[in-house]
Parts: structure tokens; sequence; C-alpha cells
């Protein structure tokens, strides 16, 4: 594998988070990890805490829990088809994903609703306005406590 891209059209940073993607929507989404345990995501090369080069790829546990949230009323252009939405922080062990919450009503127009602690699982959605995929969390079915 070569990360020579002849046709310069997509700069492997773009495309390496474009597979991250891809395997998140295949649900087997993963989180780089360096021997000292911390947690990174595409399309890092080095570790951001330490700088370690020797980065392995760690699966994604199945469910996060919400570590901070807020709800967008005004959102910038790129979203202005999806508000309100809410934005999320989740934990999923080594790392932790930013996306946006959605209920279990795609089409509804109210903001979903989340909570600090709330358990949901991550996946991959298209964003409202431009198609854009991002990732997207939803409530796990299974709400039971996982501490
Ligand atoms: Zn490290």
């Amino acid at each position: 594998m070569s990360d020579a891209d002849p046709s310069g059209e997509s700069p492997p940073t773009d495309r390496d988070y474009a597979e991250w993607l891809d395997a998140l929507a295949d649900g087997e989404g993963f989180a780089l990890a360096c021997p000292d345990g911390h947690g990174s995501l595409p399309p890092r090369r080095v570790c951001p805490e330490c700088g370690s080069p020797d980065l392995s790829r760690e699966p994604l546990r199945e469910t996060g829990t919400v570590e901070t949230y807020s709800v967008v009323h005004v959102p910038s252009p790129r979203f202005a088809d999806d508000a309100p939405y809410a934005t999320a922080v989740v934990d999923f062990g080594p790392t932790r994903l930013t996306g946006i919450v959605r209920g279990d009503d795609p089409d509804g127009d109210a903001a979903p609703e989340v909570a600090i602690g709330d358990a949901v699982t991550a996946a991959v959605g298209e964003r409202a306005t431009d198609g854009e995929r991002l990732v997207v969390f939803r409530p796990a079915a299974d709400r039971s406590p996982d501490e």
C-alpha cells in the first residue's frame, strides 16, 4: 500500500477519515491507540498525547457514554437544514467521538433528547443540509447502566 496519490484529487487526510467512516458504517469503528493507551482517530499519524508513531487499531466499544452535549437552534450554514439538533461528545473508551444526536424519529422537528451519562451507539449518517457524511449518535436500545 502506498500513500502516494498521483491523481492528487484527494488529500490523504480526507481519505483516511473517509475510510474510518466506512469502517464505522460497517459496524467496525475503531480508534487509534498508542502503546501508552492514548486514543485518537484518523487521520492521526502520531499520538496527539505523546507523539508515538506506533498506532494500532482498537475496536470501539459498542456503546459510548455522553460526556457533554449542546443543542443548536441557530446553526452554521452547513447545518442549516439540520436544526434544531444536538451535538455531543461521547466517551467510547480509548477515545471520544464528536457527532450529532438523532432520536428514533429521523424526520422529527424537535431536538432529540439527550443527557449526560446516556448510553448511545455511533453510526454514520448524512447531514440534511448537503448530504455530507458525519458521525451520528442514537440512544442505545438497552439503557442499563454500564459503569
Ligand atoms: Zn500516546
